[in-house]
């Protein structure tokens, strides 16, 4: 089984009603930097504040009633266990978000806010995912995974059929790159509507599971740092299904960003376009600003998320955040 851009299609049908067709905005400031067109597909301002309430939105849609009935369970380091958690309110299923104690506390209040159980076990992604698997073993609940899901997938794919249809002369797209379920489905998009448009995933130089995965030829383990980019934390999964290949087969290019880079990149988008973003969703922003992606025509930058603790945030505008006293 694939994932086809007609799966996209339906996905864009069944989670209209659900979520917010996102603005897609020239960016005058890293246009004037440039010298090209650069746009922002604004993520960060979808309902959940983030980019994945499309894909766990469809993929609770395309269960049968009584999987919904039964409950919906995720393993989430935040945005998606909050895009799981107002999804399945949505449709009535409830929800268990399971999540390591390295997860913020702001994000852990967000979810508890939409309704859902969230149950705090271990020190790492791979033990609360433990926890899913015995919920869906011996409850009959039905796990969302974040990324590595064929409907998860096609539903964050409707934002390459967005990005497109908006602006078909688009010479390259730059998007954040985690487990590849945002990349692979926006690609998947993008090079059946135009295959000339360059996709370029974007990861954080500490702990980027699928770039090591790319180099090595299969998925492998990386360890976890702390990032800036936390929402890019995490492993793409040994008995990975889906990703590993989308991404190997139509992403063009991956770049690296330094947390330094980051943190320029959030008090840039803050300063200079009156952005709230967090790390994850300025790593595009981070590889126009240090040169390490050249436009060579008109570029959009998925923005794909805004949840970064307030106080970090203000440390990195003010410049007082530790980032910008450590060796580069
Ligand atoms: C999940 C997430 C990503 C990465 O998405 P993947 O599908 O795992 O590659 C990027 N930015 C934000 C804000 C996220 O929440």
């Amino acid at each position: 089984m694939k994932v086809a851009f007609t799966d996209i299609l339906a996905a864009r049908r069944r989670i209209g009603p659900y979520i917010h067709h996102t603005q897609q905005r020239s960016s005058p400031a890293l246009t004037g930097m440039t010298g090209q067109t650069i746009t922002f597909k604004c993520e960060h301002q979808q309902t959940t504040g983030a980019f994945k309430l499309r894909g766990a939105t469809n993929a609770v849609l395309s269960l049968s009633d009584e999987q919904r009935k039964k409950g919906i369970c995720a393993a989430s380091t935040g945005n998606h266990g909050r895009a799981v958690a107002f999804a399945s309110r949505n449709t009535g299923a409830p929800a268990v978000i399971c999540m390591s104690k390295l997860v913020p506390e702001n994000k852990v209040a967000a979810i508890r806010s939409l309704g859902a159980q969230v149950r705090i076990v271990g020190k790492s992604q791979d033990e609360a995912q433990d926890e899913v698997d015995r919920l869906v073993d011996t409850e009959g609940m039905t796990s969302i995974p974040p990324f590595d899901h064929m409907d998860v997938i096609a539903g964050q794919g409707t934002i390459g059929l967005e990005m497109l249809e908006e602006a078909p002369e688009l010479d390259a797209v730059l998007v954040p790159l985690s487990g590849g379920g945002l990349i692979a489905g926006v690609a998947l998009a993008v090079k059946t509507l135009s295959p000339g448009t360059k996709v370029i995933g974007i990861s954080m130089e500490r702990g980027a599971a699928m770039i090591a995965s790319l180099a090595a030829g299969r998925p492998v383990m990386v360890e976890e740092l702390p990032t800036l980019a936390d929402s890019l934390g995490g492993g793409i999964g040994l008995a990975n299904t889906y990703t590993f290949e989308m991404v190997r087969d139509l992403v063009d290019d991956t770049i690296r960003v330094s947390e330094r880079e980051i943190a320029e990149a959030i008090r840039f988008a803050y300063m200079q376009e009156a952005e709230v973003l967090e790390g994850a969703a300025a790593v595009g922003i981070a590889a126009l600003m240090t040169g390490k992606f050249v436009p060579s025509g008109p570029t959009s930058l998925v923005l794909s998320g805004k949840s970064i603790a307030p106080e970090t945030h203000l440390e990195i505008v003010s410049g007082a955040h530790q980032v910008f006293h450590e060796e580069a």
